[in-house]
């Protein structure tokens, strides 16, 4: 059994809806002209820290699409102490990501034991030929200055290892920067020290010292003087002429 339908009932629906998303607020992106805030946890797209990755193939082993290309070669480093043996290390070579299979699933960041892998919120890096989304690892380290920072600590949480580590080894570089240069000049004082960082080089001091100092006044009166080489200038004088003063 049909219903009994009142005239103007569906306009009058249609009107309501209209009015109703009219005092919502809108949720529209003007991307291009305004770039997405984007929440920081974003799988945009995957950077690389070189000096992390120690080329242990843990990432290209783990990814389901096998779309990460590591090459490296060993590189052997003499021994620190006379006696001691030679150290191998790997060098990475080639470090590349097909975006074109990866399915962003993250297990690579995940597996890495190193901190070498991130993910980054960028994402506009599309191509119009699918072979060009296999990136490099150059590409892959420029994204890295994209990742956003690690959210802060909770108050009264232990600072992580990796930051303490961090500042010990910036703490034993600068004492060893500092000694090397006391070697360098063990006989200067620190306040001569302080006055070789804080004075001005005498070169520069000789060249303001040389500088013509400007009159103070209107600009413009400045600009409408006659200069030293202007055809209003004092003429240079000769020995036979008088003086300003009528002496000869
Ligand atoms: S995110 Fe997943 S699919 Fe993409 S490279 Fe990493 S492991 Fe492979
Ligand atoms: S797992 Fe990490 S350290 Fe190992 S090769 Fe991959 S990126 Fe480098």
């Amino acid at each position: 059994m049909s219903r009994l339908s009142i005239p103007g009932s569906g306009l009058a629906k249609g009107l309501a809806v209209t009015l109703r998303t009219m005092t919502k607020k809108t949720v529209t992106e003007q991307y291009p002209d305004v770039q997405p805030e984007l929440p920081p946890r974003t799988r945009g797209v995957i950077g690389l820290f070189e000096e992390n990755c120690t080329v242990c193939m843990l990432c290209a082993r783990e990814c389901p699409d096998w779309c990460i290309y590591i090459d490296s070669h060993k590189e052997t480093i003499p021994a620190a102490a006379p006696g001691g043996r030679d150290r191998s290390r790997n060098v990475l070579d080639r470090f590349a990501i097909d975006f074109s299979l990866c399915m962003y699933c993250g297990i690579c960041i995940e597996v890495c034991p190193f901190d070498a892998l991130f993910w980054s919120p960028e994402f506009e890096y599309s191509e119009t030929d699918i072979r060009d989304l296999t990136h490099e690892r150059d590409k892959l380290r420029e994204w890295m200055w994209t990742v956003p920072a690690p959210p802060a600590l909770d108050p009264g949480a232990e600072e992580p290892k990796e930051l303490a580590a961090a500042r010990k080894t910036a703490d034993k570089l600068a004492a060893q920067q500092e000694s090397a240069r006391q070697e360098s000049a063990p006989h200067e004082t620190t306040r001569q020290r302080a006055a070789r960082v804080t004075e001005p080089h005498a070169d520069e001091q000789a060249r303001a010292a040389e500088q013509p100092t400007r009159p103070m006044g209107d600009s413009k009166q400045q600009t409408d003087q006659p200069g030293p080489t202007s055809g209003r200038s004092k003429p240079r004088t000769t020995g036979d002429e008088p003086d300003q003063e009528g002496r000869e």
